[in-house]
């Protein structure tokens, strides 16, 4: 009989731990063993993926955590919000014997407490470094050890964090690095020229830099807009291009930037790329990844793509970022927040652009050798056979 195993997910989008989750469950229902189910707050292309390749998924409330659940009148009500949800869940699902709860985040509380209440095996996967607000990184370590049998952290760097200080908690707690395998093909010279011309204002001498990430407060756009505009007193050949969008309600951000971009005169040489599906085709288009997050990558899936496309990668040094990049082998690190040390490094970089190709293969042989999908879905295999 197989194993059915019910993740709930905290939203529909295709970033960094919902492309982890559909990676992670299209391997899992290749094998016979398995039936995930997987629980959605709404309809978006995650769900158009994972239904494409005919995974069962559930729309359903999965008790989000937002800052609006810290006010009093949400706080009373919340122990009614989860009665309530977790038996209207089991309602939905009485023909089904589940027998694993995999939560993909901290952002849902349902995953826990429906193990909970139907005593349910539930594991944890935590794929975030939540230092704000203080209540919440506070009662988070007591949650997840009480809610969970196994805790699985997509990096050192999340588990040293929420397990600072908490035996009980580092007991039932490992780390599964992410992984992905490269499964499209790499883009035309043709296409790659076609690409740098229209979307990035760029010929084939020219180099280009790039952030891929949604726009948000902490993914350091304008940090390294910073750090662009020093470097390009001296390379006028350098371009920057930012690959993602604003989150819903927060589109006052793009406009920040682009008034930035504006201000400093940089409309032809940075460009804003919105949500792009198709990512493969701008990493293979780009010379050099910058990730420059002002706080600290629980994990940094893109540094890892950018790898897999054969790109150097300049990082910020703190988070899961370290245990991905090597200093001067497959990238370069830059001290966090700091604009004039990013502007150093880039400017080491595109003095020499062998070192730029040099690096790229290096770390497209790590990304194969030490991140590999099968070596990461393995992994829950075992944890999940154990469970
Ligand atoms: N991404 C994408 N299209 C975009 C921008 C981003 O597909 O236009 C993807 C990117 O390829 C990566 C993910 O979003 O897979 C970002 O993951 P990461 O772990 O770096 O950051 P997170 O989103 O988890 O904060």
């Amino acid at each position: 009989m197989p194993k059915t195993i019910l993740y709930i997910h905290q939203s529909a989008e295709l970033y960094g731990s919902d492309k982890a989750l559909f990676y992670l469950v299209k391997g899992i229902s290749a094998k016979q063993k398995f039936n995930p189910i997987i629980v959605l707050p709404n309809d978006g292309p995650l769900k158009d993926l994972l239904e494409s390749h005919n995974i069962r998924v559930i729309i359903f409330p999965v008790i989000k955590v937002s800052r609006s659940m810290f006010k009093p009148l949400a706080l009373i009500k919340l122990p009614f919000t989860i009665l309530r949800t977790t038996k209207g869940l089991n309602k939905i699902l009485k023909n089904e014997s589940i027998d694993l709860i995999h939560s993909n985040t901290l952002a849902v509380l349902l995953g826990g407490f429906y193990a909970r209440r139907y005593k349910i095996k539930h594991i944890w996967h935590v794929h975030e470094i939540i230092k704000k607000p203080k209540i919440v990184s506070f009662f988070y370590p007591l949650i997840v050890r009480l809610l969970s049998q196994q805790v699985v952290f997509n990096s050192k760097a999340s588990k040293d964090f929420l397990c600072k200080d908490n035996k009980a908690l580092e007991e039932k707690s490992i780390v599964n690095l992410n992984g992905i395998d490269r499964d499209v093909f790499f883009t035309s010279e043709k296409e790659i020229i076609k690409t740098r011309n229209k979307l990035f204002n760029a010929n084939k001498d020219d180099i280009v830099l790039a952030l891929v990430g949604r726009i948000s407060k902490w993914k350091g756009q304008h940090l390294l807009l910073d750090a662009f505009v020093k470097c390009r007193v001296k390379y006028k050949n350098l371009r920057l291009i930012f690959v993602g969008s604003a989150p819903p309600n927060q589109e006052h951000l793009l406009e920040d930037l682009n008034n930035k971009i504006e201000i400093y005169n940089l409309q032809e040489y940075c460009k804003i790329i919105p949500f792009r599906k198709n990512i493969w085709n701008i990493w293979d288009s780009i010379d050099i990844a910058v990730v420059p997050s002002t706080e600290p990558e629980p994990f940094g899936l893109v540094a890892l793509e950018a790898m897999l496309a054969k790109k150097p990668v300049i990082a910020a040094k703190h988070g899961g970022l370290k245990e991905i990049v090597d200093e001067d082998k497959t990238g370069f690190f830059f001290k966090p927040n700091d604009s004039k040390d990013l502007s150093k490094v880039i400017k080491q970089l595109v003095e020499d652009k062998s070192r730029i190709i040099d690096l790229g293969l290096k770390g497209s042989e790590k990304a194969i050798k030490d991140f590999s999908l099968t070596r990461h879905i393995n992994q829950f295999v075992q944890i999940y056979d154990k469970m």
